[in-house]
C-alpha cells in the first residue's frame, strides 16, 4: 500500500518535496495499521503538517479505509535489543547499526559564542578518540544542541573509519534494554555488547538517577571502556554533581574527563542556526526575517526551529513570499506577547542616541536629512518591533498622520537594498533593541 501511495505522491507534490520529506520515510504495514518513520522529528513534524491529509487519504483510498495511519521517529534497522547471540569482535568487525542520524553534522552545526567550546571539544574527540577527553560531558539545558553535537561526532568517526563500532543510545533505552536483559537472562550479552564498543554515545545521563542498578550496570560498562581507553561521551541537563539520586562514584566519574557546558545561544547565532535550517530544506531565509524570529523566540534552539517549520509551512502552503509581515502573521500567537515588551520609548531613545541627536528631534517639524533620517528609521523599527498601529506610531511622533508613517516606512525599506549605511544602520539598531 506504501508503495502505491508512494508512486501517486510522486506525481501529485514536486520532487524536490518529494525527495526531501517523502522518500526518508520507512514504512511497516501489520494489523491494520500503517506505520511510516521519520528519520528525524524535523521530517516527522513536517511531513504531518504538510502531507498528513494527503496521505490519509491515499492510505484510505488503498486500503478501504482499514488501515490505521501512525507516525513515529525511527529506522526499520534491527532494533537494538537482540541480544541473542554473542558478537566477539574477532567475528564480527561491527556489531550493529550504531543509530545516529545523518542530519546531525558539524557542517549542520551553527558555532557561536554559546557552543564553541563543546563544539571544539566535540571535534577534537572525534578526531582523537580516546586520547583527547574522555569521558566527554557535554551539559546544558533542553534543547541547545547536546544531542546534535554527539552524533556530529559519531557522524565524523564514521565518515573517516566506517569500521568503527559507535553506539548511539539514549539512557533512558539503555536502562529499558538492561531491564529487559535481565528479565530474559541475557544480561551478559547485554553487557559484552557494550563493553566492545569502540566509541559509546549515551545521551541524557540524568535518567539514571534513582536508578540504581542501572547505575551500577553503566558504572561497569563505563569504567571498562575507559580503561581500554576507548571513547565515551555522555551528555546531561544538569553537571553530575547536581543530579540527585546518583551515586556519588558516578558523579565524580562522569566529570573526570571534559565537562563542556552549552548556553543558549545569543541572538545572531539564533539567527545563523535559522539561516542555516532554513537551507537545509532549499529556503532562502532573509537575514532580517531570521533575525525577527531570533529575536522574538528567545527560549531555545527547539522552539526556534518549530517556529521556523510553521513560516515555511505557511508560505509553501500559501504560495507567498517569507517576508516580515508574513512571519509576524504566521507566528502571531507566539510573538504578540513579547512584541508588547518593546516599547516606543525605548526605540526613540536608541535611535537618538546611535544617531547623536536629541529625543525631542524625533517628534519635531524638522525637516533636515539629519533628523528625517532617524526619524523615518524609528518609526520603521516601531513598525518591525511592538505591535502598534501606523496612526499609534504617528502619535508616538508628535502626532504624525499615519500616511507619514507609512511612506517613512516604505522609504526605509528601499534604502535598506539600496544604501549600505542605512541598512547597517538598521541592523544596528535591530540588535541593540533586541537584546
Ligand atoms: P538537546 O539535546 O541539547 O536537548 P538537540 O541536540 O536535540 O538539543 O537540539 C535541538 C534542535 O536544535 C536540533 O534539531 C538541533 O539540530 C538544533 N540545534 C541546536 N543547536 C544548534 C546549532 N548550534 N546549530 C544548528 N542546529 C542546532
Ligand atoms: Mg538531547
Amino acid at each position: 500500500i506504501w508503495n502505491n501511495c508512494l508512486s501517486k505522491l510522486e506525481n501529485e507534490i514536486s520532487s524536490s518535496e518529494f525527495n526531501t520529506w517523502i522518500r526518508p520515510l520507512q514504512a511497516i504495514e501489520n494489523e491494520g495499521q500503517l506505520k511510516l518513520l521519520a528519520p528525524n522529528r524535523f521530517v516527522m513534524d513536517w511531513v504531518k503538517e504538510r502531507f498528513f491529509v494527503k496521505i490519509e487519504e491515499l492510505t484510505n483510498e488503498f486500503s478501504n479505509n482499514t488501515l490505521d495511519l501512525v507516525f513515529e521517529i525511527g529506522s526499520t534497522a534491527p532494533s537494538l535489543p537482540t541480544y541473542t547471540k554473542t558478537v566477539k569482535r574477532s567475528e564480527a568487525k561491527k556489531v550493529g547499526p550504531s543509530f545516529l542520524n545523518k542530519m546531525y553534522t558539524f557542517d549542520n552545526f551553527v558555532e557561536g559564542k554559546s557552543n564553541e567550546l563543546a563544539k571544539a571539544a566535540s571535534s577534537q574527540v572525534s578526531e582523537n578518540m580516546g586520547r583527547a577527553y574522555n569521558p566527554l560531558l557535554i551539559y546544558g539545558s533542553s534543547g541547545l544542541g547536546k544531542t546534535h553535537l554527539m552524533h556530529a561526532i559519531g557522524n565524523a568517526i564514521l565518515a573517516k573509519k566506517p569500521s568503527v563500532n559507535i553506539v548511539y543510545v539514549h539512557s533512558e533505552k539503555f536502562v529499558q534494554d538492561m531491564v529487559k536483559a535481565l528479565q530474559q537472562n541475557t544480561i551478559n550479552v547485554f553487557k559484552e555488547y557494550y563493553r566492545n564498543l569502540d566509541v559509546l554515545l549515551i545521551d541524557d545521563i540524568q535518567f539514571f538517577a534513582s536508578k540504581e542498578r542501572s547505575q551500577e550496570e553503566f558504572f561497569h560498562t563505563f569504567n571498562t571502556l575507559l580503561e581500554k581507553k576507548h571513547q565515551v561521551v555522555l551528555t546531561s541537563d544538569k553537571y553530575p554533581k547536581e543530579i540527585a539520586n546518583l551515586a556519588e562514584r558516578l558523579k565524580s566519574r562522569f566529570s573526570s574527563g571534559l565537562p563542556v557546558t552549552i548556553e543558549p545561544p545569543d541572538m545572531e547565532t539564533r539567527a545563523a542556526i535559522l539561516m542555516k535550517k532554513a537551507a537545509i530544506v532549499n529556503v532562502d531565509l532573509h537575514q532580517d526575517v531570521a533575525l525577527f524570529i531570533a529575536k522574538r523566540i528567545p527560549s531555545n534552539v527547539r522552539d526556534l526551529e518549530g517556529a521556523l517549520r510553521r513560516v515555511i509551512a505557511n508560505a509553501q502552503f500559501t504560495g507567498r513570499e517569507i517576508t516580515i509581515d508574513f512571519t509576524k502573521e504566521a507566528l502571531h500567537d507566539l510573538i504578540s506577547m513579547r512584541d508588547k515588551l518593546v516599547d516606543i520609548n525605548n526605540i526613540q531613545k536608541t535611535v537618538a542616541e546611535y544617531y547623536k541627536i536629541r529625543i525631542a528631534d524625533l517628534s519635531s517639524k524638522s525637516r533636515r536629512q539629519a533628523i528625517t533620517r532617524p526619524r523615518q528609521v524609528a518609526m520603521s523599527l516601531a513598525r518591525e518591533l511592538t505591535s502598534l498601529s501606523y496612526p499609534d506610531i504617528g502619535d508616538a511622533f508628535g502626532g504624525r498622520d499615519h500616511t507619514t508613517v507609512i511612506s517613512a516606512c516604505n522609504r526605509v525599506k528601499e534604502l535598506k537594498e539600496s544604501d549600505v549605511k542605512v541598512s547597517e544602520d538598521y541592523f544596528n539598531l535591530l540588535r541593540t533593541l533586541s537584546h
